[in-house]
Protein backbone atom coordinates (compact mmCIF):
# COMPACT_ATOMS: atom_id res chain seq x y z
CA UNK A 1 0.00 0.00 0.00
CA UNK A 2 1.10 3.22 -1.35
CA UNK A 3 2.11 6.18 1.67
CA UNK A 4 -0.61 8.66 2.43
CA UNK A 5 0.93 12.03 2.87
CA UNK A 6 -0.63 14.14 5.70
CA UNK A 7 -0.69 18.14 5.53
CA UNK A 8 -2.11 19.45 8.70
CA UNK A 9 -3.57 23.09 8.26
CA UNK A 10 -4.45 24.77 4.86
CA UNK A 11 -2.56 28.30 6.26
CA UNK A 12 0.24 29.25 3.95
CA UNK A 13 2.97 26.80 5.15
CA UNK A 14 0.63 23.75 4.77
CA UNK A 15 -0.40 25.08 1.31
CA UNK A 16 3.34 25.88 -0.24
CA UNK A 17 3.97 21.94 1.30
CA UNK A 18 1.39 20.53 -0.72
CA UNK A 19 2.18 22.43 -3.49
CA UNK A 20 5.77 21.63 -3.54
CA UNK A 21 4.84 18.07 -3.31
CA UNK A 22 2.68 18.05 -5.94
CA UNK A 23 4.89 19.66 -7.88
CA UNK A 24 6.96 16.57 -7.25
CA UNK A 25 4.89 14.01 -7.99
CA UNK A 26 2.99 13.24 -5.26
CA UNK A 27 -0.43 13.37 -3.59
CA UNK A 28 -1.52 14.87 -0.05
CA UNK A 29 -4.39 15.50 1.34
CA UNK A 30 -4.72 18.72 3.31
CA UNK A 31 -7.27 19.41 6.41
CA UNK A 32 -8.00 22.55 8.28
CA UNK A 33 -10.52 23.25 10.73
CA UNK A 34 -11.73 26.40 9.47
CA UNK A 35 -14.80 26.09 6.56
CA UNK A 36 -13.67 29.15 5.16
CA UNK A 37 -9.70 28.97 5.13
CA UNK A 38 -7.86 32.24 5.95
CA UNK A 39 -10.23 33.93 7.83
CA UNK A 40 -10.33 35.92 10.51
CA UNK A 41 -7.42 37.77 9.48
CA UNK A 42 -5.54 38.29 12.50
CA UNK A 43 -1.77 38.92 11.00
CA UNK A 44 -0.29 41.71 8.88
CA UNK A 45 0.98 40.88 5.37
CA UNK A 46 4.27 42.92 5.07
CA UNK A 47 6.98 40.57 3.01
CA UNK A 48 10.46 41.46 1.76
CA UNK A 49 10.44 41.20 -2.18
CA UNK A 50 13.17 38.94 -2.18
CA UNK A 51 11.97 36.40 -0.11
CA UNK A 52 8.58 36.26 -1.75
CA UNK A 53 10.73 35.24 -5.35
CA UNK A 54 12.50 32.83 -2.89
CA UNK A 55 9.03 31.02 -2.40
CA UNK A 56 8.68 30.56 -6.14
CA UNK A 57 4.50 31.69 -5.89
CA UNK A 58 2.72 33.49 -7.59
CA UNK A 59 1.33 36.58 -5.23
CA UNK A 60 0.88 39.11 -8.21
CA UNK A 61 -3.11 39.48 -7.71
CA UNK A 62 -2.00 39.73 -3.77
CA UNK A 63 -0.28 43.13 -3.60
CA UNK A 64 -2.30 46.07 -1.69
CA UNK A 65 1.21 48.28 -1.28
CA UNK A 66 4.92 49.05 -1.65
CA UNK A 67 7.28 49.67 1.09
CA UNK A 68 10.65 51.41 0.82
CA UNK A 69 11.65 51.04 4.14
CA UNK A 70 10.74 51.88 8.21
CA UNK A 71 11.28 54.77 10.71
CA UNK A 72 12.22 53.20 13.77
CA UNK A 73 11.17 55.11 16.82
CA UNK A 74 12.52 54.96 20.56
CA UNK A 75 13.12 57.82 23.30
CA UNK A 76 12.00 60.63 20.86
CA UNK A 77 14.66 59.51 18.36
CA UNK A 78 13.75 57.88 14.95
CA UNK A 79 15.90 56.21 13.14
CA UNK A 80 14.93 56.62 9.03
CA UNK A 81 15.70 53.57 6.73
CA UNK A 82 14.08 54.31 3.51
CA UNK A 83 15.33 53.24 -0.21
CA UNK A 84 14.70 54.44 -3.35
CA UNK A 85 13.96 50.86 -4.39
CA UNK A 86 11.07 48.64 -3.42
CA UNK A 87 12.10 46.79 0.25
CA UNK A 88 8.56 45.02 0.78
CA UNK A 89 5.36 44.11 -0.59
CA UNK A 90 2.02 43.93 1.91
CA UNK A 91 -0.16 41.16 0.67
CA UNK A 92 -3.41 40.58 1.58
CA UNK A 93 -3.49 37.83 3.57
CA UNK A 94 -6.89 36.52 2.19
CA UNK A 95 -5.76 36.60 -1.19
CA UNK A 96 -2.60 35.26 -0.28
CA UNK A 97 -3.92 32.01 1.01
CA UNK A 98 -6.50 31.72 -1.48
CA UNK A 99 -3.67 32.19 -4.10
CA UNK A 100 -1.45 29.32 -2.63
CA UNK A 101 -4.90 27.45 -2.39
CA UNK A 102 -5.13 27.88 -6.08
CA UNK A 103 -1.62 26.94 -6.54
CA UNK A 104 -2.09 23.77 -4.17
CA UNK A 105 -4.53 22.71 -6.00
CA UNK A 106 -3.21 22.74 -9.84
CA UNK A 107 -0.49 21.18 -8.42
CA UNK A 108 -2.54 17.95 -7.70
CA UNK A 109 -3.57 18.50 -3.63
CA UNK A 110 -6.13 17.24 -2.15
CA UNK A 111 -8.15 19.95 0.55
CA UNK A 112 -10.88 19.37 3.28
CA UNK A 113 -11.62 21.62 4.87
CA UNK A 114 -13.96 22.10 7.82
CA UNK A 115 -11.78 18.99 9.73
CA UNK A 116 -10.51 19.51 12.67
CA UNK A 117 -7.51 16.42 13.46
CA UNK A 118 -6.36 15.64 16.83
CA UNK A 119 -5.56 12.57 18.87
CA UNK A 120 -6.86 9.15 17.54
CA UNK A 121 -7.31 10.55 13.74
CA UNK A 122 -2.93 12.20 13.81
CA UNK A 123 -2.80 8.63 15.10
CA UNK A 124 -4.37 6.88 12.26
CA UNK A 125 -2.64 9.22 9.47
CA UNK A 126 0.65 8.40 11.19
CA UNK A 127 -0.03 4.70 11.00
CA UNK A 128 -0.86 5.21 7.23
CA UNK A 129 1.80 7.49 6.42
CA UNK A 130 3.62 10.66 6.71
CA UNK A 131 2.05 13.70 8.25
CA UNK A 132 3.25 17.29 8.04
CA UNK A 133 1.93 19.56 11.35
CA UNK A 134 1.60 22.51 9.34
CA UNK A 135 -1.73 23.58 12.65
CA UNK A 136 0.32 26.71 13.12
CA UNK A 137 1.50 28.20 16.88
CA UNK A 138 -0.73 25.73 19.06
CA UNK A 139 0.11 22.88 16.98
CA UNK A 140 -1.83 20.01 17.87
CA UNK A 141 0.37 17.68 15.95
CA UNK A 142 3.14 19.04 17.71
CA UNK A 143 1.65 18.11 21.51
CA UNK A 144 0.41 14.68 20.23
CA UNK A 145 4.13 13.80 19.11
CA UNK A 146 5.73 14.92 21.82
CA UNK A 147 7.61 17.71 19.96
CA UNK A 148 9.27 20.06 22.40
CA UNK A 149 7.65 22.85 23.39
CA UNK A 150 8.01 27.14 22.13
CA UNK A 151 9.52 28.77 24.50
CA UNK A 152 8.64 32.53 23.47
CA UNK A 153 5.34 33.99 22.63
CA UNK A 154 4.20 37.21 21.40
CA UNK A 155 1.01 38.49 21.96
CA UNK A 156 -0.47 41.05 19.46
CA UNK A 157 -3.51 42.87 19.07
CA UNK A 158 -3.93 44.64 15.50
CA UNK A 159 -7.05 46.93 13.88
CA UNK A 160 -6.91 48.79 10.45
CA UNK A 161 -8.48 52.35 10.03
CA UNK A 162 -10.01 54.04 6.84
CA UNK A 163 -7.52 56.64 6.99
CA UNK A 164 -4.33 58.11 4.53
CA UNK A 165 -0.96 57.24 6.02
CA UNK A 166 1.18 60.34 6.72
CA UNK A 167 3.72 58.19 4.72
CA UNK A 168 1.96 55.64 1.70
CA UNK A 169 5.55 53.20 1.43
CA UNK A 170 6.56 53.65 5.22
CA UNK A 171 5.93 51.54 8.20
CA UNK A 172 6.26 53.27 11.33
CA UNK A 173 8.08 51.04 14.62
CA UNK A 174 7.71 52.62 17.71
CA UNK A 175 9.92 50.37 20.62
CA UNK A 176 9.17 51.10 24.11
CA UNK A 177 10.32 47.93 26.71
CA UNK A 178 7.74 49.50 29.40
CA UNK A 179 4.65 49.45 27.06
CA UNK A 180 5.73 46.25 24.41
CA UNK A 181 8.04 44.46 25.85
CA UNK A 182 9.79 41.64 23.71
CA UNK A 183 8.77 43.59 20.23
CA UNK A 184 7.06 47.09 19.47
CA UNK A 185 3.79 49.01 18.16
CA UNK A 186 3.46 49.71 14.22
CA UNK A 187 1.48 51.59 12.13
CA UNK A 188 1.72 49.97 8.27
CA UNK A 189 -0.26 51.61 5.00
CA UNK A 190 -1.71 48.42 4.11
CA UNK A 191 -3.69 50.75 1.38
CA UNK A 192 -4.21 53.89 0.42
CA UNK A 193 -6.60 54.71 2.45
CA UNK A 194 -6.16 52.07 5.39
CA UNK A 195 -3.76 52.58 8.02
CA UNK A 196 -2.73 49.92 10.11
CA UNK A 197 -2.38 50.15 13.81
CA UNK A 198 -0.49 47.36 16.29
CA UNK A 199 1.03 45.66 19.13
CA UNK A 200 3.41 43.02 20.47
CA UNK A 201 4.30 42.48 23.54
CA UNK A 202 6.45 39.05 24.86
CA UNK A 203 3.78 36.81 26.31
CA UNK A 204 4.13 36.81 30.26
CA UNK A 205 4.99 40.25 30.63
CA UNK A 206 1.54 42.82 29.29
CA UNK A 207 -1.32 42.56 27.65
CA UNK A 208 -1.65 43.28 23.96
CA UNK A 209 -4.89 44.88 24.20
CA UNK A 210 -4.23 47.30 26.77
CA UNK A 211 -0.96 48.39 25.35
CA UNK A 212 -2.70 48.57 22.03
CA UNK A 213 -5.45 50.94 23.34
CA UNK A 214 -2.67 53.24 25.00
CA UNK A 215 -1.01 53.22 21.87
CA UNK A 216 -4.01 54.36 20.00
CA UNK A 217 -4.55 56.86 22.80
CA UNK A 218 -0.51 58.32 22.18
CA UNK A 219 -0.72 61.55 20.90
CA UNK A 220 1.08 60.72 17.73
CA UNK A 221 -1.68 58.28 17.33
CA UNK A 222 -4.82 60.08 18.52
CA UNK A 223 -3.85 62.73 15.86
CA UNK A 224 -4.05 60.11 12.81
CA UNK A 225 -7.19 58.46 13.59
CA UNK A 226 -9.22 60.54 15.70
CA UNK A 227 -12.87 59.03 16.80
CA UNK A 228 -12.82 56.40 13.83
CA UNK A 229 -13.94 53.40 14.81
CA UNK A 230 -11.69 50.46 13.48
CA UNK A 231 -12.86 48.54 10.28
CA UNK A 232 -10.90 45.45 11.19
CA UNK A 233 -9.73 44.74 14.49
CA UNK A 234 -8.58 41.48 16.86
CA UNK A 235 -5.68 39.72 18.98
CA UNK A 236 -3.61 36.85 17.97
CA UNK A 237 -0.02 34.86 19.09
CA UNK A 238 3.15 34.48 17.51
CA UNK A 239 6.00 32.21 18.07
CA UNK A 240 9.00 33.94 18.66
CA UNK A 241 11.66 31.14 19.03
CA UNK A 242 11.88 27.82 17.16
CA UNK A 243 10.82 24.50 18.88
CA UNK A 244 14.03 22.39 19.97
CA UNK A 245 13.17 19.71 17.25
CA UNK A 246 10.96 19.66 14.54
CA UNK A 247 10.89 15.91 12.95
CA UNK A 248 9.74 12.66 14.87
CA UNK A 249 11.65 10.39 12.78
CA UNK A 250 10.26 7.02 14.41
CA UNK A 251 6.55 8.37 13.52
CA UNK A 252 7.29 9.95 10.30
CA UNK A 253 6.33 13.69 11.61
CA UNK A 254 7.66 16.84 10.55
CA UNK A 255 6.44 20.26 11.58
CA UNK A 256 6.96 23.13 9.42
CA UNK A 257 5.72 27.42 9.63
CA UNK A 258 4.51 28.57 12.78
CA UNK A 259 4.06 24.85 13.97
CA UNK A 260 8.21 24.51 14.10
CA UNK A 261 8.11 28.10 15.48
CA UNK A 262 9.78 28.94 11.80
CA UNK A 263 9.39 33.13 12.51
CA UNK A 264 11.84 35.73 12.86
CA UNK A 265 11.33 37.01 16.04
CA UNK A 266 12.54 40.51 15.43
CA UNK A 267 9.31 41.00 13.58
CA UNK A 268 7.12 38.24 14.19
CA UNK A 269 7.12 38.03 10.40
CA UNK A 270 6.91 34.04 9.69
CA UNK A 271 5.58 33.30 5.81
CA UNK A 272 9.39 33.37 4.36
CA UNK A 273 11.04 31.24 6.83
CA UNK A 274 7.68 29.04 7.33
CA UNK A 275 7.51 28.59 3.82
CA UNK A 276 11.00 28.04 3.32
CA UNK A 277 10.59 25.09 5.66
CA UNK A 278 7.40 24.03 4.18
CA UNK A 279 9.87 23.50 0.79
CA UNK A 280 12.69 22.17 2.31
CA UNK A 281 9.94 19.45 4.44
CA UNK A 282 8.43 18.55 1.38
CA UNK A 283 11.85 17.31 -0.66
CA UNK A 284 12.62 15.48 1.87
CA UNK A 285 9.27 13.57 2.35
CA UNK A 286 10.06 12.84 -1.95
CA UNK A 287 13.61 11.75 -0.90
CA UNK A 288 12.46 9.65 1.94
CA UNK A 289 9.73 7.80 -0.29
CA UNK A 290 11.99 7.86 -3.23
CA UNK A 291 15.39 6.18 -1.32
CA UNK A 292 14.48 5.92 2.19
CA UNK A 293 17.10 8.91 3.54
CA UNK A 294 16.14 10.36 6.59
CA UNK A 295 13.20 12.47 7.30
CA UNK A 296 15.60 14.30 9.29
CA UNK A 297 17.66 15.92 6.34
CA UNK A 298 14.90 18.19 6.60
CA UNK A 299 15.86 19.54 10.33
CA UNK A 300 19.79 19.37 9.19
CA UNK A 301 18.80 21.24 5.91
CA UNK A 302 16.76 24.29 7.11
CA UNK A 303 19.13 24.91 10.34
CA UNK A 304 21.80 24.82 7.91
CA UNK A 305 20.33 27.54 5.58
CA UNK A 306 18.72 29.59 7.90
CA UNK A 307 19.77 28.73 11.52
CA UNK A 308 22.32 31.56 11.61
CA UNK A 309 19.96 33.70 10.50
CA UNK A 310 17.38 32.83 13.23
CA UNK A 311 19.85 32.95 16.12
CA UNK A 312 20.71 36.42 14.73
CA UNK A 313 17.35 37.75 14.50
CA UNK A 314 16.65 36.25 17.89
CA UNK A 315 20.14 38.20 19.51
CA UNK A 316 18.54 41.52 17.76
CA UNK A 317 15.30 40.99 19.71
CA UNK A 318 17.20 39.87 22.98
CA UNK A 319 19.27 43.40 22.45
CA UNK A 320 16.34 45.66 21.89
CA UNK A 321 14.01 44.05 24.63
CA UNK A 322 16.71 45.14 26.90
CA UNK A 323 17.01 48.35 26.30
CA UNK A 324 14.78 51.25 27.91
CA UNK A 325 12.99 54.14 25.61
CA UNK A 326 16.20 56.50 26.16
CA UNK A 327 18.70 53.68 25.66
CA UNK A 328 17.26 52.42 22.74
CA UNK A 329 16.73 56.20 21.39
CA UNK A 330 20.78 56.62 22.55
CA UNK A 331 21.57 53.72 19.90
CA UNK A 332 19.21 55.63 17.50
CA UNK A 333 21.16 58.53 17.55
CA UNK A 334 24.70 56.31 17.24
CA UNK A 335 23.55 54.69 14.90
CA UNK A 336 22.92 57.49 12.76
CA UNK A 337 26.07 59.39 13.55
CA UNK A 338 27.78 56.19 11.91
CA UNK A 339 26.14 56.44 8.76
CA UNK A 340 24.46 52.70 9.52
CA UNK A 341 20.75 54.34 8.49
CA UNK A 342 22.07 54.79 5.07
CA UNK A 343 23.77 51.11 5.18
CA UNK A 344 20.33 49.66 6.38
CA UNK A 345 18.92 51.64 3.65
CA UNK A 346 21.14 50.14 0.47
CA UNK A 347 22.32 47.07 1.86
CA UNK A 348 19.07 45.94 4.47
CA UNK A 349 17.84 42.70 4.08
CA UNK A 350 15.27 42.18 6.12
CA UNK A 351 15.18 38.87 6.49
CA UNK A 352 18.96 37.68 6.39
CA UNK A 353 20.89 39.55 8.89
CA UNK A 354 23.59 37.16 7.90
CA UNK A 355 24.03 38.91 4.76
CA UNK A 356 24.14 42.05 6.00
CA UNK A 357 26.58 41.63 8.61
CA UNK A 358 28.89 39.86 5.64
CA UNK A 359 28.00 43.04 3.20
CA UNK A 360 29.19 44.91 5.98
CA UNK A 361 32.16 43.69 6.51
CA UNK A 362 33.31 43.55 2.85
CA UNK A 363 32.80 47.20 2.52
CA UNK A 364 35.19 47.38 5.47
CA UNK A 365 37.43 45.81 4.03
CA UNK A 366 37.31 47.38 0.58
CA UNK A 367 37.98 50.75 2.51
C1 LIG B 1 -0.35 40.42 14.17
C2 LIG B 1 0.50 39.56 13.28
C3 LIG B 1 1.22 40.17 12.26
C4 LIG B 1 2.02 39.39 11.42
N1 LIG B 1 2.67 40.00 10.41
C5 LIG B 1 3.39 39.27 9.53
C6 LIG B 1 4.01 39.90 8.42
O1 LIG B 1 3.88 41.10 8.22
N2 LIG B 1 4.77 39.12 7.59
C7 LIG B 1 4.94 37.78 7.80
O2 LIG B 1 5.67 37.13 7.05
N3 LIG B 1 4.34 37.17 8.85
C8 LIG B 1 3.57 37.87 9.71
N4 LIG B 1 2.96 37.25 10.77
C9 LIG B 1 3.20 35.82 10.98
C10 LIG B 1 2.44 34.99 9.96
O3 LIG B 1 1.09 35.39 9.96
C11 LIG B 1 2.56 33.50 10.33
O4 LIG B 1 3.94 33.18 10.48
C12 LIG B 1 1.95 32.62 9.25
O5 LIG B 1 0.58 32.89 9.11
C13 LIG B 1 2.12 31.16 9.65
O6 LIG B 1 1.48 30.36 8.69
P1 LIG B 1 1.22 28.84 9.02
O7 LIG B 1 0.61 28.27 7.79
O8 LIG B 1 2.46 28.21 9.55
O9 LIG B 1 0.20 28.83 10.23
P2 LIG B 1 -1.28 29.41 10.30
O10 LIG B 1 -1.45 30.58 9.40
O11 LIG B 1 -1.57 29.62 11.75
O12 LIG B 1 -2.20 28.25 9.72
C14 LIG B 1 -2.49 27.11 10.48
C15 LIG B 1 -3.76 26.48 9.92
O13 LIG B 1 -3.96 25.24 10.61
C16 LIG B 1 -5.34 25.10 10.89
N5 LIG B 1 -5.42 24.16 12.05
C17 LIG B 1 -4.97 24.38 13.30
N6 LIG B 1 -5.18 23.27 14.05
C18 LIG B 1 -5.78 22.37 13.24
C19 LIG B 1 -6.22 21.02 13.42
N7 LIG B 1 -6.08 20.38 14.60
N8 LIG B 1 -6.80 20.37 12.39
C20 LIG B 1 -6.95 20.99 11.17
N9 LIG B 1 -6.55 22.26 10.95
C21 LIG B 1 -5.94 22.93 11.96
C22 LIG B 1 -5.81 26.51 11.18
O14 LIG B 1 -7.20 26.61 10.97
C23 LIG B 1 -4.99 27.33 10.19
O15 LIG B 1 -5.69 27.51 8.97
C24 LIG B 1 2.14 37.99 11.62
C25 LIG B 1 1.39 37.37 12.64
C26 LIG B 1 0.58 38.15 13.46
C27 LIG B 1 -0.23 37.48 14.52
Amino acid sequence: MRDLISVIGAGTSGLIAARRLGELGLESTVYDQKSVLGLPVRASGILSITGLEGLGMDYSGCVTNTLYGANIHSGGKTLRVVSNEPMASVLDRKKLNDSCYDQAVRAGAKLLTGRRITGAELESLSVRGIVIGADGAASSVASHFGFGEIRKFALTYKAEFEIEAPESGVVDLFFDRNEYRGLFAWTCPNQSDILEVGVGVLSGFGNAKAAFDNFVKSKVISELVGNRKPVTEGASIIPLSMRRNIVNESRRVVLVGDAAGQVKPTTGGGIIFGGNGALIAAGAVARHLANGSPLSNYETEFRRRYGLDLKLHSLINGLYSSFGPSGMGNVISALNVFGIDRFLSDYGDMDRPSLILKRFFLRGLAR
